[in-house]
């Protein structure tokens, strides 16, 4: 036996490594796992490459638990490693590797994948480590590295049979959550799910037919557990799947999800290596719930599901997978932010994306429009945020009116620009959040001929600011925001059918009535038609309401600022209101208008709701 030490002249990175990363102390598995794989890879290699002679067997790995003797194993059947290697290899390369990781990283808590700590993470788990290997190479003798979580450690003999390695980790005290199967059923399932080696962990039981017609018997077998789908669908080309695989795979990634709407198959080789799928969920207006299900991947190990450096944040509302060794992956997330490639990769999806979405719309566009409800909430938070992407889609960005026909904002602008342009030359866009309660300010703008869109998505705020914005001449302007006359100002002006006395008598007992219940009163010479009182709410001061709600109210509550209209030339107003001589019954009637408003946008509450049902039934039996 030979004993040594693995560092002379540098310090002790052991004590270091036990406490590094302790949240993430069981990323060890995946490293060793990969060691495994690679190592496995390697042999197929030469044996491809006729370097190694005859049949290679079954290249299984294995992960076994040994409780009570509180061992972790992790076995492969790959290339091993002779003496020399394991001195080369344990004792040079990953020692002083994973000591220029520590350097690095040691007062970094965010690293991407954690990959570059190697083997020796193995130390963050165990006490003792001992790699029992022989390699592939004729002759060659088997041999034990043994390692106590020092700088020491001993080489010695043994008399395996087989080529490969096992890595064996006795796990210390603290980490003792290693040697329980659900655990590391969770890690396998976690960071080993899709690697391109059989990963097998125990065995389980699987039902079988036997025999056949009258004499089969269902029984019950033991079959080897394996983990691990080693030829995921986005490693496959395109031509040979079929719609089925590729909702077959989704489940795979999210179990028990409802069916994706489409999905993108990424692959490219220039000028960096990225493949994946990219799946879009069902989103509607939930948007927030489906984030951080993209996983990252390299060469099918998994890294994280956190890719909001790697991918737009728009696009992190799409689900599925993405691989590229390409993507730097020992690094911080500042760094990772500022690499070139990484913003390569980021305006490559993006196209990708916005190609995908182009070319649905131009082969179906009825598809495209079912779906819309779905995609629009992405599409619309891309236009918001991405100035490239918001280029791309505005040719495909829909938008649906209260009759549910859908439009691109081109073409809508198109058809109402005739009878909805205003003074200044922009097209007003009215729109509506609630067809329900909007529905008597919706009835009057129709009326007039004009079109209302539906923008009811938690987004839409923010979207059509973004048009406004982005769009020269045109203007939303919600369809409660001002009586019809005025909703697209046009400078026309009806004439009042009272006198200036009348009008102000009208609204001195309004502002009585009004008094109580909040609102500004605004007399208005409209069409008979039209309400005699109809409460609004001005565009610019709803806006500003809106964008500090969502600021959270930092300058203090601003109140709820409406309008109360009154209409002049209404023949309730012009006529029996004015003809009342009895200024109790004048007054009492104003209320009444005005509370049949409130109640129009659900404004009347409590036992103010009350009292007025309570008043109307009153005036039923009045009736008689
Ligand atoms: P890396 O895998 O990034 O090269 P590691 O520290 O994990 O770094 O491993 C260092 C080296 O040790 C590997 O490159 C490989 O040569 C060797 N090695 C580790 N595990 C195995 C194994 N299971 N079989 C064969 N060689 C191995």
């Amino acid at each position: 036996m030979q004993k040594g030490n693995i560092s002379v002249q540098t310090e002790n990175i052991f004590p270091i490594i036990k406490k590094f990363l302790y949240s993430d102390h069981e990323i060890f598995l995946r490293e060793l796992i990969s060691n495994a794989v690679d190592a496995t890879t390697k042999l197929k290699t030469l044996a491809g490459r006729g370097e190694v002679k005859g049949d290679i067997g079954d290249t299984t790995i294995e992960v076994i638990i040994e409780e009570e003797n509180k061992k972790l194993i992790i076995r492969d059947k790959g290339i091993g490693m002779t003496e020399e290697e394991i001195k080369k290899y344990l004792n040079q390369v990953a020692f002083s590797s994973a000591q220029e990781f520590l350097e690095k990283y040691k007062d970094e808590s965010s690293i991407i994948g954690n990959f570059g700590l190697g083997f020796y993470s193995s130390f963050m788990v165990a006490d003792k480590v001992e790699v029992v290997t022989k390699s592939w190479q004729k002759k060659a003798k088997g041999v034990t590295w043994t390692c106590e979580g020092d700088p020491e450690y001993t080489l010695a003999e043994n008399d395996k049979k087989e080529r490969g390695t096992d890595v064996i980790l006795y796990i210390n005290e603290e980490n003792k959550e290693f040697l329980q199967e659900h655990r590391i059923e969770q890690l396998l399932g976690k960071y080993c799910k899709f690697l391109p080696v059989s990963i097998k962990f125990g065995t389980k039981t699987e039902q079988i037919t036997e025999g056949e017609g009258e004499e089969a018997k269902e029984k019950e077998i033991e079959v080897d557990n394996i983990i691990n789908n080693t030829s995921p669908a986005w490693i496959k080309q395109p031509a040979d799947l079929k719609d089925e695989d590729y909702q077959a795979f989704y489940q795979e990634l999210y179990p028990f999800s409802s069916t994706p709407l489409f999905w993108i198959h990424l692959n490219i080789d220039y000028p960096f290596h990225l493949t994946g799928i990219l799946y879009f969920p069902k989103l509607a207006n939930n948007f927030e719930l489906q984030k951080n299900k993209i996983q990252l991947y390299s060469n099918q190990v998994y890294v994280t599901d956190n890719v909001k450096d790697i991918v737009p944040e728009f696009l992190t509302l799409l689900h599925g997978v993405i691989d590229s060794p390409d993507i730097p992956l020992n690094v911080s997330r500042s760094y990772l932010q500022a690499d070139t490639n990484v913003r390569k990769i980021t305006g490559y999806i993006t196209k990708k994306v916005a190609d995908k979405l182009s070319e649905l719309y131009k082969k179906d566009e009825e598809g495209f429009r079912a779906k819309w409800n779905d995609i629009g909430v992405f599409v619309k938070y891309g236009l918001i945020s991405d100035e490239k992407f918001y280029e791309r889609a505005l040719p495909f960005t829909l938008v649906k009116n209260v009759d549910s026909e859908f439009f691109t904002i081109e073409a809508y602008k198109e058809k109402v620009k005739a009878n909805q342009t205003d003074k200044h030359g922009r097209v007003v866009l009215l729109y509506t959040n609630s067809p329900d309660s909007h529905d008597s300010f919706i009835q009057a703008a129709k009326a007039e001929g004009y079109d209302i869109l539906v923008m009811d998505n938690v987004i839409d705020n923010h979207f059509m600011q973004q048009l406004e914005y982005k769009m020269q001449g045109i203007t939303f302007v919600r369809v409660d925001s001002d009586t019809v006359d005025n909703l697209v100002q046009k400078d026309e002006k009806k004439e009042s059918v009272l006198s200036e006395e009348q009008q102000k008598a009208v609204t001195e007992v309004f502002e009585k009535a009004v008094a109580e219940g909040g609102g500004t009163v605004v007399l208005k010479a409209l069409s008979p038609e039209s309400q005699p009182v109809t409460i609004t709410r001005p565009e610019f001061l709803r806006r500003m309401k809106e964008m500090q709600a969502l600021q959270g109210n930092q300058f203090g509550d601003f109140p709820d600022s409406f309008n109360v209209v009154v209409n002049s030339n209404h023949p309730l107003v012009a006529g029996k209101l004015l003809e009342e001589e009895d200024e109790a019954a004048q007054a009492e009637m104003a209320e009444y208008l005005y509370k049949l408003a409130l109640l129009d946008q659900g404004m009347l509450k409590g036992s103010n709701l009350t009292a007025f049902i309570k008043k109307s039934q009153d005036l039923l039996n009045l009736k008689k």
